[in-house]
């Protein structure tokens, strides 16, 4: 094994995956830098929605690419990663939520992005066994599913297959071209990617990213008790929260017949350990939306941690403090969908080619500097 390569790859989460694949693609020498489990991270505990979000145009633009990109992907998906255009449709509770449907279409239409516009009778239609109270939805037939571990695991297998070295090691320490691994050994090149997850701030200093934990929890199966991923539109609300503790009604329907339900969100809980209350508060707000849904069995619940940054924005590219560093982390609750996107940005940045969509956004150095001045 060389210890010399084009870029070196920290993590094999679906970030680091799809980064090392699109880069071996490039013809670079890569290196895939992993000290546990490939996707085992945050990409195992994730829900894998694969679904175009309308936070800010940044995160619309994102998403709405790799979205594309995961179905020009699509066809050379093993089957094990249950890959599933299942749309979208985000769920209005009442009228004032119906504007809300409105405005979303409006917006997502400027972009070229198909919607429908759901009144009561068409989403009880859709979806049976939704409350039939609730007022109606906008369905997005582009959004799909897919089961994040194996996706990873297929990204790197081909970048293997493109002459990418897997590397069983923990990085220790980075910085200067160089890579210290836990036995001790040195790999060399003047592009290291940074994309270990929440643990990217152990290896780069001065990363302003927070954990934010969330719970899941998958029943026994009843196929077709729902048919699209179904979110509730107060959703981004509860994404976009930087304080309180949230729960939103989010389910999907996996392949395997079994529903998937999220979800929530909570800052300064480091421990792994499943938090009844949050859990409690998850199967409740689930329940006013499909009651029905009580009949079921749990199966399983875990919990993950997304790394998240101040503007819900990832940070893709070089790092200031050091030539040699570049970051792709920082996904929050969309590194499943966006690891594709993150990608190609960062080989169209080592490359000098035209990016399909502009990287400043995501650039690093728009928080990092204004974190150091703070
Ligand atoms: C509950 C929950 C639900 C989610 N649902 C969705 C969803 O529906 N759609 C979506 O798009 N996203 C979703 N996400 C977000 C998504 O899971 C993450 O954004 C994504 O998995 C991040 O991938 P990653 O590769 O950056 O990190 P990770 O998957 O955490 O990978 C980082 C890798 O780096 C390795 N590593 C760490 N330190 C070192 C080191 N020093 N040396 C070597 N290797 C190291 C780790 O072992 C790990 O394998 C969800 C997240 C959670 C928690």
């Amino acid at each position: 094994m060389s210890s010399s390569y084009d870029a070196i790859i920290l993590g094999a989460g679906i970030v680091g995956a799809a980064c090392a694949l699109e880069c071996a693609r490039g013809g670079m020498r890569i290196a895939v830098v992993e000290g546990d489990v490939v996707g085992g991270g945050a990409t195992a505990a994730g829900m894998g929605h694969i679904v175009i979000m309308d936070d800010s145009m940044a995160q619309l633009e994102l998403t709405r690419y790799s979205q594309l990109l995961w179905a020009e992907l699509a066809p050379e998906l093993p089957e094990d990663t249950e890959y599933e255009t299942t749309g979208t449709i985000w769920v209005a509770a009442d009228q004032q939520e119906m504007e809300e449907v409105y405005r979303k279409q409006a917006v997502y239409g400027q972009q070229g992005i198909v919607t429908k516009v759901l009144d009561r009778p068409a989403l009880r239609k859709m979806e049976p066994n939704l409350h039939p109270g609730l007022a109606g939805g906008l369905l997005v037939p582009s959004d799909a599913v897919l089961y994040p571990p194996c996706a990873a695991r297929y990204l790197l297998e081909q970048a293997v297959r493109h002459d990418a070295v897997v590397v069983p090691k923990k990085a220790v320490r980075i910085g200067n071209g160089r890579v210290e691994l836990n036995d001790g050994a040195i790999l060399e090149s003047q592009r290291i990617v940074n994309a270990t997850g929440t643990a990217a701030s152990d290896l780069t200093a001065d990363l302003p990213m927070r954990k934010r934990k969330g719970h899941l929890v998958i029943t026994d199966r009843a196929p077709g008790f729902v048919r699209h991923q179904l979110v509730e539109l107060g959703y981004l609300r509860s994404a976009g929260s930087s304080t309180a503790d949230s729960v939103a009604f989010n389910v999907q329907p996996r392949k395997t017949g079994q529903m998937l339900i999220g979800s929530s969100r909570q800052y300064d809980a480091d421990h792994k350990e499943v938090d009844r209350s949050m859990l409690v508060r998850m199967l409740q707000r689930v329940q006013q939306y499909l009651p029905g849904i009580a009949d079921l069995s749990v199966i399983r619940t875990w919990t993950g941690f997304r790394a998240s940054t101040p503007d819900k924005l990832p940070l893709i590219g070089p790092y200031s403090d050091d030539p040699t560093i570049f970051l792709a982390t920082g996904h929050e609750g969309l590194g499943i969908t966006t690891s594709l996107a993150t990608a190609k940005l960062l080989m169209n940045y080592f490359t000098g080619s035209r990016s399909a969509i502009p990287l400043e956004p995501y650039l690093p150095s728009r928080i990092l500097l204004e974190a150091q001045h703070a």
